[in-house]
């Protein structure tokens, strides 16, 4: 399939409420959109990047110049053989995962597009619906984090991870497991944390959160490696994690239990799914990481997270906790057991719609083969 024409989209959307992690506070997601087409089909993708690099050192800035300097001409009026090719194409690129992920997985949904399948169905998924979770940002208060929670059950989701920073980390997890003495919760430190914060960590052990994602550095797993030998909470590894080969070693010298997957992260679908296996034959399950994505980035996590080893809930959750604008038509939503269906149409199943993102966008720029 040749790749007749790329267009992209830089769009700004408010969010409801802010977020806070322990690296940022955010009220907006910028995010970049990629249009591809080819033999009249058309595919979309979205990019993650945070508006500053506390995650990685993508932004939307870094990921529109990657594109449009780099990564786009590799694939402008090339031939692909199948969805898989876009990443072998752009395996001398190195770095800029994110924006690879943006091209890479547009071609994903073209391709399906043109099959007359779904995504999931050619991701090789088997489930028709997914398991949900939710990501509760830093609260001000224990009071007012506690109110949220019991507004997201009631939502239906099946756990909630809470991001955590020194100075609201301890008391929070003890304070959530009393008035919540059933509930799985998970921790998400973002890297805010060293070994020298081993007591701290022995401490939330007592309050049997389902794991600690990324606690330490966000390019280590030697410390985290360390840590997990000394604590009974198993360590999930986020920021970490750039390919199969990250989740191979990091699994294999002890460093995590769990692996949070994030398409963007690690550079599209085809190296979550190498990801994916690497955890699968090693028993280690794996769940969907969200980044507070717009819909055709949360339509592309709900087909990913149908694949068989994603057999924990996800930070995959409804659109309208977080945009008053969709940029998609059938919005996402949880059902009262807490999952989401799969959208069963061909590629990412949702309607993109274009006019609003023509009109939303801040930038654009459109591609032909030279
Ligand atoms: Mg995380």
């Amino acid at each position: 399939m040749r790749i007749e024409r790329v267009e992209l989209f830089m769009v700004r959307l408010p969010l409801k409420r802010a977020y806070e992690t322990s690296g940022s506070r955010e009220t907006h997601q910028t995010h970049v959109l990629a249009r591809v087409e080819s033999e009249g089909a058309v595919g979309w993708g979205e990019s993650v990047a945070p508006e500053q690099p506390w995650y990685s050192g993508e932004t939307p800035k870094t990921v529109w110049y990657a594109l449009d300097e780099v990564i786009l001409p590799q694939l402008l009026g090339v031939d692909l053989g199948g969805p898989a090719d876009t990443d072998l194409k752009l395996a001398w690129i190195r770095e800029h995962r994110m924006a690879k992920a943006t091209i890479e997985m547009a071609i994903w949904d073209l391709f399906a597009k043109r099959e007359g399948v779904s995504l999931s169905k050619l991701l090789g998924g088997t489930r028709t619906r997914i398991p949900c979770g939710v990501a509760i940002g830093i609260h001000p208060t224990v009071e007012s984090l506690i109110e949220t929670i019991e507004r997201e059950l009631a939502g239906g989701y099946q756990r909630v991870k809470l991001k955590i920073k020194p100075g609201a980390d301890g008391h929070v997890a003890e304070a959530v497991r009393n008035r919540f003495p059933n509930l799985k919760f998970m921790l998400d430190a973002n890297s805010a944390y060293t070994l020298a914060d081993l007591q701290l960590f022995k401490r939330i052990d007592a309050y049997h959160p389902m794991m600690i994602e990324q606690p330490l550095a966000h390019d280590d797993i030697v410390d985290h490696a360390t840590l997990q030998k000394e604590i009974a909470t198993p360590v999930c590894l986020d920021e970490s994690i750039h390919t199969s080969e990250d989740a191979r070693k990091a699994v294999d010298i002890g460093a995590t239990k769990i692996i949070n997957i994030k398409a963007g992260r690690v550079g599209g679908h085809a190296s979550a799914k190498r990801v994916h296996d690497v955890s699968a034959e090693r028993n280690v399950p794996v769940w969907c990481g969200g980044m507070l994505e717009f819909g055709i980035g949360r339509a592309h996590n709900v087909h990913l997270a149908s694949l068989p080893n994603f057999s924990l809930p996800g930070d995959v959750s409804a659109s309208e906790r977080y945009f008053e604008t969709e940029i998609i038509g059938e919005p996402f939503t949880v059902a009262k057991d807490g999952t989401m269906k799969v959208p069963a149409g061909p590629g990412i199943g949702v309607t993109v719609l274009e006019d609003v993102i023509r009109t939303l966008a801040l930038q654009t720029k459109e591609y032909r083969p030279g």
